[in-house]
């Protein structure tokens, strides 16, 4: 498809855009980023902290050059012109700002969606005894367990976002702290950087499946 030259502002960050349209189609052709669901960024610059993110709106399996929107660490547009950043952009900062991220990636997933809500009571998902749980950073044997936090929905981000910084900073935060679900909406994941958030987000979505899947089996 034909795709007109990138505007100024984003022609620094041509490489990132293009490591996040092929993570768009990918996760679209998955169905983990339907119908222009979903969202994804990029911190192209700590010192002020700078996000490359997903322009709202946007179908993700068909990002154009030009769908994305540079941000500073409170989510504001950092140049004038640009299209309007996703609903989220918030949660995105502060992964960031909190978690040391470099990337972070947001699914909307069938399991994703509906495990966050089979779970709510527990306020999360504790996985254990899968070989793929070493995908995740600070995990080295399959008996290690994770804990995934599930947050309450809601269309207010800076509160939601304010609810998930203080899980993040709890004393007794579980370790590693790589993702989240948002009930019956989908999953955040991050990483240090663009390969470590994909890793993260493949390695979740492939254990909510196991999850989902093993339940309808009736295995444990
Ligand atoms: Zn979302």
């Amino acid at each position: 498809m034909h795709q007109p030259p990138a505007t100024e502002h984003l022609l620094p960050y041509r490489q990132h855009i293009d490591q996040l349209r092929d993570c768009g189609h990918d996760f679209w052709r998955r169905g983990w980023s339907l119908g222009t669901s979903s969202n994804y960024s990029m911190v192209v610059n700590r010192q002020p902290l700078t996000l490359l993110v997903t322009a709202s709106g946007m179908d993700k399996g068909h990002l154009g050059i030009n769908d994305f929107v540079l941000v500073d660490a409170a989510g504001q547009p950092t140049a004038a012109g640009q299209p309007k950043s996703s609903a989220e952009t918030l949660l995105h900062c502060a992964a960031a700002e909190h978690r040391q991220a470099g990337c972070i990636l947001h699914t909307h997933s069938v399991w994703g969606t509906l495990l966050s809500d089979h779970y709510r009571s527990q306020s999360g998902i504790l996985i254990e005894g899968f070989e793929m749980l070493k995908g995740l950073a600070g995990i080295t044997t399959h008996e290690q367990s994770f804990w995934l936090p599930i947050y309450e929905n809601t269309q207010d981000i800076p509160e939601l976002t304010s609810r998930v910084v203080a899980g993040w900073l709890a004393p007794d935060a579980p370790q590693p702290a790589v993702g989240f679900l948002i009930r019956r909406h989908g999953l955040y994941a991050w990483g240090t950087d663009f390969a470590a958030a994909r890793r993260h987000i493949e390695v979740l979505e492939f254990l909510l499946e196991c999850l989902g899947r093993r339940s309808i089996l009736g295995t444990r």
